[in-house]
């Protein structure tokens, strides 16, 4: 990655101490945790410790004060290393959203520093098995007896679903679409939270999908976020701000890839030159290199929108479709220029573009992201 322009010494110590603990931490794991579909708390311990889970959050909660750009950086640098760490770190920090931007000040106090600090990991609970674009249409209610709410319906496709400390849950507490939903902080071990069945994933097997039951879940009043019928507000706002990480690990995982083919290109001969001396190659380089920076200017931008304190929710949904097509483009490319070695797993790039796949499904669709920005277009 060309060195980032306007970053602070400061801020550059930061993204070196991300690249150490990617090397240390992540790098020599990643084939066994894939393999195994291994959830990689120690890399989230170091990261928590490190203070690399909470930097947009201020200070007084345990988080890092950081820009978003700088933040950006830091989850493209976690997802050259292994998706799933660097998405992992993109929902954690989505899950400490719903409690920071909507919380009492003594949610704030409690859930907020173990969240920052990698002692609590959270999970993000929207999506339920009959709807995942349609989020508004969720089914999961939530009732309220005496002084406490009960919570009961299943929810699909939870990033570290069975492996969270805490699952920040959109429920039903009102009349249907976006007007009757909430959100809840429920503990993991409350009773009545199962983890009803681990997905079988084309990638990103060390980062835990899962279908999770909630069964006559019982919360205290005080753990509902925000007023009743806000939750869906906040769950998009969350979104807004996780479409960002996820254009992010986009970044990151596309450059991966380029730098695996360069690599290669170099080395690899035929017809006694090595391969990036043909056009053929070296423009189709040219052209992933092209889309990279592109991606990331774009993802940084949305990013100085939401630092400035300007609307960003267009510019992030752009971010994210643009970035998470270039990933795809990218990592298919890369396999490409591997030839056969391309589709073996000797080479990182076939897991790479298997990856990819998923960062264009994520956090609302592609199709989503221009119904987003078709809409934008719409209004004044
Ligand atoms: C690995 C993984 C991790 C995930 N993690 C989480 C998580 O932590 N928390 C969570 O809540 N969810 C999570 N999800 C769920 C994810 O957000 C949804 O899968 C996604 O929003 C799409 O919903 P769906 O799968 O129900 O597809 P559907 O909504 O059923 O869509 C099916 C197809 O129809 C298209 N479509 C739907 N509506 C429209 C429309 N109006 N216009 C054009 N096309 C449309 C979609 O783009 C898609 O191609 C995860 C999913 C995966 C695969």
């Amino acid at each position: 990655m060309a060195a980032p322009l306007g970053l602070s010494e400061e801020q550059r110590a930061l993204l070196d101490l991300v690249k150490d603990i990617a090397r240390r931490e992540v790098a020599p794991h990643v084939d066994e945790w894939e393999r195994d579909a291994v959830f990689p708390r120690p890399a989230f311990d170091a990261l928590g410790k490190a203070g690399l889970l909470g930097l947009v959050y201020p200070e007084e909660y345990g988080g890092g004060a950081q820009p978003n750009a700088v933040y950006l950086l830091v989850l493209e640098e976690l997802a050259s290393a292994l998706l799933s760490v660097g998405l992992g770190a993109s929902v954690q920090t989505l899950t400490i959203f719903p409690t920071h931007a909507y919380g009492t000040a003594e949610q704030k106090a409690r859930w907020m520093p173990p969240a920052c600090a990698g002692e609590w990991i959270g999970a993000y609970c929207l999506s339920e098995p009959g709807s995942g674009s349609d989020a508004s249409a969720l089914v999961t209610k939530a009732e309220r007896e005496g002084d406490s709410w009960v919570i009961n319906g299943r929810k699909a496709f939870v990033t570290h679903g069975g492996e969270a400390d805490y699952y920040q849950v959109l429920a039903r507490t009102g009349e249907a679409g976006p007007a009757g939903i909430s959100c809840f902080f429920v503990p993991a071990d409350t009773p009545g939270v199962t983890r009803e069945k681990l997905e079988h994933k084309m990638g990103m097997r060390s980062s835990p999908t899962a279908a999770m039951l909630f069964d006559g879940v019982r919360v205290p009043e005080g753990h509902l976020i925000g007023e009743p019928g806000v939750g869906f507000r906040i769950a998009m706002q969350a979104l807004d701000g996780g479409r960002l990480g996820i254009a992010a690990c986009s970044v990151g995982l596309a450059r991966a890839a380029l730098d695996a083919a360069v690599t290669f290109a170099r080395e690899r001969e035929a017809f006694r030159k090595p391969i990036i001396e043909f056009q053929g190659i070296s423009f189709m380089l040219a052209d992933m290199a092209t889309q990279i920076d592109a991606a990331r200017a774009l993802t940084q931008e949305a990013g100085r929108r939401r630092d400035a304190g300007e609307p960003f929710a267009t510019q992030a949904a752009m971010a994210k479709l643009f970035a998470s097509d270039t990933a795809m483009r990218v990592t298919t490319d890369a396999v490409q220029v591997h030839g056969g070695y391309g589709y073996v797993e000797e080479f990182p790039v076939e897991r790479y573009m298997r990856e990819a796949k998923v960062l264009q499904i994520v956090e609302g669709t592609n199709q989503i992201q221009r119904l987003v920005i078709g809409r934008s277009l719409g209004r004044d």
